[in-house]
């Protein structure tokens, strides 16, 4: 019988590679990136068309290649990170098995141009599945650009099984994102098509965090630090009052590689134990520096993936960071302690023995080791209305007087007299102490509920409008409002559609006031913020828009049943402690801290 074994022609074997190594547009996007960060640049640009099936470009300030090297960059197993095997447990580059290059060649129209910053001209080489269609001298800007045109136009069925724009396009984000984050001293920039999405300028880790992800995140962070023999991390946390309803923002770079690790992850989760409402996920940027030696990186091709020779080492380094950051070492939990600094500094104005105050109050604050907790923010300006620390918060004279006047009897008192305070809040006597309870964030988390039982049970009330009103909305809307039609009529919405993105709404949900309009369009407003900040379940997003849009406002001044219904309600509902989103709704003053202060 004749040999029948042959060697794969190259083509065919970077092919193959490429399975691997490029699975999408994203991940050309992660290995083009991280040649230009090895290659030293400082400034990094990603074009994207189409999702990166027409185009994806990176253009680099890097330290380019000769002549030699661009060509020899294309073939399999070069690569100019590592020369022996020892170097696998040296590596300090995101690169190091060479083949990168090829494979993305293999499968697409591939055009490289670099130049080194001592050279006049440049070196431009094309490439069509691996072949090689033109090499010549270019002028060109120092540094490497490659651009990837029509990612497996040679291979049809891996491109049709890529998904759609939006699904690809988030990828290539997430991508971005962590390499964004691990290197905040580069400049970095993202257009898709002729849009500019991201314009990140060097800086400090905290502020590319804000940039990444928005304003919101000012102010929210704290600080991680800790190190020992064997590993250091540094990053940050977001507060657990931040934590989102969706795991996102979670980030655990080691040696600045993003990557995934559920033990670690535990291993954060676990610091925050006790602070986070329920299924609610906090936001980290951690980095963990450990001598290479260490790791092993060479376990996946696609390398998110990373075996440490001591987990439980590094495990109890990240929870201790994670610990301290919060300042949970010792004691209370956050939330009672931010509640309680707050109406330490106002009663502290407004009393007479101020000395004693301070030793009763603040040192058991001290201990608690919690007072370093804003001392962590410097980094960030707060921003947030939850943290303006300028809020007033209880004025004591009339604090008492007013309290005085609506106790007749103890019963009373224990049971739950009531008033509001400064149109913001809602004052109750309570057997454990007095409880200060946020008007907005009680009365959106009981009309949340009462809309999630609404969305879970179809059909709710409508209260009809004699004169149905007409609501154009953009193309975009319109699409949206057809996708959650069931839904909306759940809640208790009626409307028809009534010519091109436009509805006629004839009815809204019971209780939920008279002007249609405004309710329906600040509703799918708020759906769409929701949506792209805290990427929520379709329903809860619904139910907490809706709740967030009817729920009363801070300055509006409620009547006694409303109160009574914020409060029954509040304490009726399966999460009385948070806000949808996971504000806290109310903090207990207790007894014996009263007590404590007016002991003689
Ligand atoms: P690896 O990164 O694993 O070494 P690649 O196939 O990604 O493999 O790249 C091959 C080689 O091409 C790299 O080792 C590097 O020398 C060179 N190279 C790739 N991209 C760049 C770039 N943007 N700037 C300078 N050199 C580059
Ligand atoms: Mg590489």
């Amino acid at each position: 019988m004749p040999d029948i074994i042959q060697l794969l022609p190259d083509s065919i074997a970077n092919q193959i590679a490429a399975g691997e190594v490029v699975q999408r547009p994203a991940s050309a996007v992660k290995e083009l990136m991280e040649n230009s960060l090895d290659a030293g640049a400082t400034s990094v640009k990603l074009i994207v068309k189409d999702s990166g099936k027409a185009l994806i470009q990176v253009v680099d300030n890097g330290m380019g290649m000769s002549e030699t090297d661009a060509r020899m960059s294309l073939e399999r197993h070069a690569t100019s990170k590592i020369r022996t095997a020892d170097d696998l447990f040296r590596l300090r580059t995101m690169g190091f098995r060479g083949e990168a290059l090829a494979s993305i060649a293999a499968v697409s129209q591939f055009e490289l141009r670099t130049r080194q910053e001592h050279q006049d001209l440049g070196t431009q080489i094309n490439v069509e599945a691996s072949e090689v269609k033109s090499q010549s001298p270019v002028a060109c800007e120092k540094g490497t650009s490659i651009s990837v045109k029509n990612l497996f136009f040679n291979i049809p069925a891996r491109r049709n099984f890529l998904k759609a724009n939006p699904v690809e396009m988030r990828h290539i984000i997430e991508e971005f994102q962590r390499l964004a984050l691990a290197h905040p001293q580069v400049a970095f920039s993202l257009y898709h098509s002729d849009d500019l999405i991201y314009e990140l300028l060097p800086s400090k880790l905290s502020q590319r965090i804000v940039s990444l992800f928005g304003k919101s995140f000012q102010g929210q962070l704290a600080a991680c630090q800790e190190q020992t023999d064997l590993v250091k991390v540094t990053g940050y946390i977001g507060r657990p009052e931040s934590a989102r309803k969706t795991r996102g923002e979670q980030f655990i770079f080691v040696n600045q590689r993003f990557i995934k690790n559920n033990y670690l992850n535990h291993a954060v989760t676990s610091a925050f134990e006790g602070l986070l409402v329920e299924n609610s996920f906090p936001f980290y940027v951690l980095f963990i520096e450990i001598d290479p030696k260490h790791i092993d990186v060479n376990v996946h091709p696609t390398k998110t993936e990373i075996k440490f020779d001591d987990e439980r080492a590094v495990y109890a380094v990240v929870k201790a960071s994670v610990k301290l950051a919060l300042g949970t070492h010792n004691l209370a939990p956050a939330i009672d302690f931010k509640a309680d600094i707050n109406i330490v500094n106002k009663l502290s104005q407004n009393i007479s023995n101020e000395q004693y105050f301070n030793e009763q109050f603040t040192s058991s604050l001290n201990r608690s080791n919690l007072q370093n907790w804003d001392k962590l923010f410097d980094d960030v300006p707060a921003d947030s209305k939850l943290f303006q620390k300028t809020q007033p918060v209880v004025n004591t004279l009339r604090f008492e007087s007013a309290l005085n006047q609506e106790q007749p009897n103890e019963e009373k008192q224990e049971s739950g007299a009531m008033f509001q305070f400064q149109n913001r809040y809602i004052v109750r006597a309570a057997k454990s102490g007095l409880m200060i309870i946020d008007q907005q964030a009680a009365h959106e988390r009981v009309l949340f509920e009462k809309y999630a039982a609404r969305l879970k049970g179809g059909a709710g009330n409508s209260q009809q409008s004699l004169f149905p009103q007409a609501i154009t909305l953009s193309p975009a809307d319109f699409a949206l409002v057809i996708e959650i039609e069931s839904e909306l009529v759940s809640l208790g919405f009626r409307f028809e559609v009534f010519g091109k993105n436009s509805f006629q709404v004839s009815g809204v949900p019971v209780g939920c006031g008279s002007n249609e309009k405004e309710l329906f369009e600040g509703l799918i407003e708020q759906f769409k913020i929701n949506q792209s900040e805290l990427e929520l379940p379709l329903q809860d997003n619904l139910a907490m828009a809706l709740a967030r849009r009817t729920s009363v406002k801070y300055g509006q001044k409620l009547m006694n049943e409303e109160i009574q219904s914020i409060v029954e309600g509040l304490f009726a509902c399966s999460k009385p402690n948070f806000s949808p989103d996971g504000h806290p709704t109310f903090f207990t003053f207790e007894t014996s801290k009263i007590e404590s202060y007016f002991t003689r």
